[in-house]
């Protein structure tokens, strides 16, 4: 089904294929795509001054009519442009020096807008930072000067500007939208999905009226009204797609029904020697009511390092082996593989469950040994990495799948364990606290378990920030901390020379502390160019103790523990992410020694007062919110696994957090009810307008 505003660009009003063609170029193929361009920027009355009013050493923004133009030499050999501007209060003189090329572009009876100080050079003149060609001198059939009224910005005081292009400058899009305005905002009424209960109930405004008021506006408050409706829509078709893959994961087929007998679970709380924390018991009953109910999970676990969601989720396999069933716990690396095989046999010591490891360095007789205890069901729960869904792996009744440090797998990677039959419960954890908003907006189609609580009587890592000048002493203190037999991490942000002089790269800088600040310690340098199975050995031989210092880059990012390591060294600070430089320094919560960490920027780093949010907390939630807030979310939408995260334009999740949460809660329960959108047309053309193309990426097969 196609609407009216699907017609190309090019059979609007003013636009011709030559002006088609630099629309295109600007992603404005049809109609609506011409009525979303919506201004940049809006200049209010009360900021435009009246020439008259313009005082030299203010600093002006000031509409008016080109009557006079031309270009003047000075004697020092400088061109300058100049133009003599007239509104209703006079005229005044403006001045580019060594802009003579601006002549090419302006006419006299031009409207134009510049933004820039008052000098004093003959009379006074303005000096324009910026200029804006509002009104062509030719457009429409008055007089130059006061044929304004067919332009968008008119009917109020409020001067609006576009984002425009060489090709298409300000004027173009200010006559071609102002001519076709009306038509337009006429057919975007048949795309309004939102009926006025509900507008009213969610506060917005109408959908042409936002349109309208973006284009138009009335006053400030207008256009941020506006923006927040158009902002609704964007999350709300974010969430909706969303919704739907979740309703595909977890209702369109029913999932497993647990049967909850606690043989198991009790008896691994009767053998650990704390209590679970207020957290992990909170996100328990969540999970447990999920897996014993015919909803099926599809969950995401979040908590700190440390927060205890290993254990949580082991809880959850035990609920899955008690009900019969087999569980699998898919970790990124084989050494992690291998410590949560290790950690998880030790808990269960004792208890009838079996477990059983799948890896991909294990081969010929032993991986088909491996494989048989699978397929039988001896394996109760079962560690692994990749070699987990390879193909030739089978399951006798596999029940839950639980994914580790989920970042690094792809959604198809984890879809596909979680697609055989009968379809297993999924849990994803993850290490990487994410604010609510973030996970709200890429991880719609999850439900989400938070830790927000560490369990009592970690020693949290000291962070501080140490300058240049003071790494020897830095270094004194790392070597203090190895006589005593506790390990340490240096980390760097590449591993060769950079372009960037000043980047100290980890090859030289390793070779200089072998010989200097840690002479005779035992070094190994770890970095990304490294095969897999050399990695593996530098890492077992820091794990055994036989290296105490591991220089390294950011491979080891996803986990490793190494409880006698203590103190990390994170150089170039100022060229990591805060989340990144909080998932770092958890690598040394480990033991009890408390841990250390110094962070060094650059000699030449510019400001680093957003370091100083980790010296300040180490609530990872805390470090992620600054994060987001500091680096906006483009950024982490561009990170998203899939290349291509949402594309938002008018909404800002920290901004709109409340917008998000009223969207995801309505598509949810608009899914709930009618999951094909069968009875909601109008909604699914919209969707599939914004999506069509997406919505296949979240199809499995
Ligand atoms: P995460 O997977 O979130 O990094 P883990 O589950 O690996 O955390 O737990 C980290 C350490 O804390 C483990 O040694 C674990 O046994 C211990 N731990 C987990 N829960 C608690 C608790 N409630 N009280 C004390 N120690 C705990
Ligand atoms: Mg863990």
């Amino acid at each position: 089904m196609r609407g009216l505003l699907d017609k190309p660009v090019q059979f609007l009003k003013g636009v011709g294929p030559r002006r088609a063609e630099s629309l295109a170029r600007m992603g404005i193929l049809n109609a609506r795509d011409l009525l979303y361009h919506v201004p940049r920027r809006y200049d209010d009355a009360s900021t435009i001054t009246p020439v008259a009013l313009a005082q030299v050493g203010m600093d002006v923004t000031a509409v008016g009519v080109v009557r006079n133009q031309g270009v003047v030499p000075t004697r020092s050999g400088l061109r300058i442009f100049q133009a003599v501007i007239q509104d209703d209060s006079g005229i005044i003189t403006c001045a580019w020096p060594g802009q003579p090329w601006i002549e090419r572009n302006m006419r006299v009876g031009d409207r134009i807008l510049v933004t820039g100080p008052v000098r004093f050079f003959h009379g006074r003149q303005i000096q324009p930072r910026e200029h804006t060609l509002l009104e062509r001198a030719d457009a429409g059939s008055k007089s130059p000067g006061t044929a304004s009224r067919s332009t968008p910005s008119e009917t109020g005081t409020i001067f609006v500007t576009y984002p425009a292009s060489e090709e298409l400058p300000q004027w173009i899009f200010r006559r071609v939208i102002g001519q076709n305005l009306d038509w337009l905002l006429r057919h975007v009424r048949e795309e309004e999905y939102l009926s006025a209960t509900a507008r009213g109930e969610l506060g917005l405004t109408e959908l042409s009226a936002a349109l309208e008021a973006c284009h138009r506006p009335r006053s400030m408050n207008d256009k941020d009204t506006a923006r927040r409706r158009l902002a609704f829509d964007e999350l709300f078709f974010l969430q909706l797609l969303q919704a739907r893959e979740r309703y595909r994961a977890t209702r369109e087929r029913p999932g497993i029904v647990f049967t909850r007998t606690n043989a198991l679970i009790r008896a691994l709380h009767d053998s650990l020697p704390f209590t679970l924390t207020g957290a992990q018991v909170g996100v328990l009953r969540e999970i447990y009511a999920d897996m014993t109910s015919s909803r099926r999970m599809n969950r995401m676990l979040q908590g700190d390092v440390g927060s205890g969601k290993t254990l949580v989720a082991l809880f959850a396999m035990l609920l899955a082996v008690e009900g019969g069933y087999q569980a699998a716990l898919m970790a990124p690396t084989e050494i992690l593989a291998e410590q949560h095989t290790a950690r998880i046999s030790d808990l269960l010591d004792g208890l009838p469950c079996e477990v059983g490891t799948l890896v991909g360095s294990v081969t010929g007789g032993r991986r088909e040994r491996a494989r048989a205890r699978v397929a039988s069901g001896e394996a109760d729960v079962v560690v692994g990495t990749h070699a987990l869904i390879q193909e030739g792996v089978e399951f006798h009744a596999l029940g839950l799948v639980v994914v580790d440090e989920q970042q690094r797998f792809g959604v198809r990677q984890r879809m596909a364990l979680a697609e055989r039959e009968p379809r297993p419960d999924v849990l994803v954890m993850s290490a990487t606290p994410i604010p609510r908003s973030l996970a709200m907006a890429l991880h719609g189609d999850l439900d989400l378990s938070t830790i927000h609580e560490l369990p009592p009587g970690r020693r949290p890592v000291v962070t501080r920030l140490a300058g240049h000048h003071e790494r020897g002493d830095v270094f004194r203190q790392v070597a203090e901390r190895l006589e005593r037999g506790q390990q340490a991490y240096i980390v760097y942000p590449l591993i060769e020379e950079s372009e960037k002089a000043d980047l100290r790269a980890a090859e030289t800088e390793f070779a200089r502390l072998g010989k200097e600040d840690l002479a005779g310690r035992k070094l190994a340098l770890l970095h990304g160019r490294l095969g897999g199975e050399e990695k593996d050995g530098i890492m077992r031989a820091f794990l055994a103790g036989e290296i105490e210092v591991l220089v390294s880059t950011t491979v080891i990012e996803v986990g490793i523990d190494v409880a006698n390591a203590t103190v990390m060294v994170i150089e170039n600070a100022e060229r990591f992410g805060l989340s990144q430089l909080h998932q770092l320094r958890g690598r040394i919560g480990r033991g009890d020694q408390g841990g250390l960490c110094v962070l060094i920027p650059g000699a030449e780093a510019g400001a680093t007062e957003r370091l100083e949010v980790l010296a300040r907390t180490t609530d990872g939630f805390e470090v992620a919110a600054e994060d987001l807030r500091i680096r906006g979310q483009g950024d982490f939408f561009g990170a998203d696994q899939h290349g291509h995260g949402p594309d938002l334009r008018f909404a800002d999740i920290v901004e709109h957090e409340d917008l998000l949460a009223l969207a995801r809660d309505r598509a949810r329960g608009l899914v709930d009810e009618d999951p094909g959108l069968k009875h909601n047309a109008l909604v699914g053309m919209l969707l599939d307008r914004r999506y069509g193309d997406r919505s296949k990426l979240f199809e499995f097969g």
